[in-house]
């Protein structure tokens, strides 16, 4: 696909996400925040969902939580323009609460049709809500900063679980644990780069060997 397809899917969806009434948080949310950044980033992240700010500007990650995950960004010298960063619900759940088993499986579908437009190499998961769509069951207080490849829709991604930012604003020993995962990022892109001229080489390879 490319770059000018992808940002037409996204668009789409992000139009279908305005009008969505799957589940209820529409009701009491001004505006439905699909997520942003570049349809073809390497990195994807995938917070909890929407709080105040976010709902208010139609964007994720802007509050308080989203200066962290910018600062934590500028640490691995990755630009915030060239990742993608979504949600696992789209709207604002009521006074922050956690998001609900119903809404998450409402709003799934959005969120498996971005992975599947992008097709990241890398997705940090921050929070517990988007850890458990890929790792059911675990806890992020075992698995932060194990990153291990998931088969996403045929696709072989790198899936790294990470604590919230807003979690870590809350407590100093969290914050460490986020600032050293975020520094395995690099070595994941490395990996993914040596990963990809290997494919090409073995590609070229078949080629010359079906000449
Ligand atoms: N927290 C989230 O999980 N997502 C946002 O977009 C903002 C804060």
């Amino acid at each position: 696909m490319t770059r000018e397809e992808k940002q037409t899917q996204l668009a789409q969806i992000a139009q279908k996400i305005q009008g969505c009434k799957n589940c209820p948080l529409w009701q009491g949310s001004t505006n439905g925040v699909p997520g942003e950044g570049d349809p073809d980033a390497r990195i994807m992240f995938i917070g909890e969902g929407p709080g105040f700010n976010e709902d208010r500007l139609g964007r994720p990650f802007v509050g308080q939580a989203g200066k962290l995950l910018d600062r934590l960004l500028d640490t691995i010298s990755v630009r915030r323009q060239n990742v993608f960063i979504a949600n696992v619900v789209k709207h604002r759940p009521p006074a922050n609460r956690d998001p609900l088993p119903d809404e998450i499986t409402a709003c799934g579908q959005y969120l498996d049709e971005q992975i599947n437009i992008i097709a990241p190499k890398i997705i940090v998961t921050l929070g517990r809500f988007s850890m458990n769509k890929f790792f059911p069951g675990e806890y992020i207080s075992r698995t932060h900063g194990l990153a291990r490849y998931v088969n996403f829709a045929d696709r072989k991604i790198i899936v790294i679980p990470m604590y919230h930012p807003a979690a870590a604003l809350r407590n100093g020993a969290v914050m460490l644990q986020l600032q050293g995962d975020f520094q395995k990022i690099p070595t994941l892109l490395g990996e993914v780069s040596r990963l990809s001229e290997k494919t090409e080489v073995l590609n070229n390879e078949q080629l010359s060997l079906s000449l």
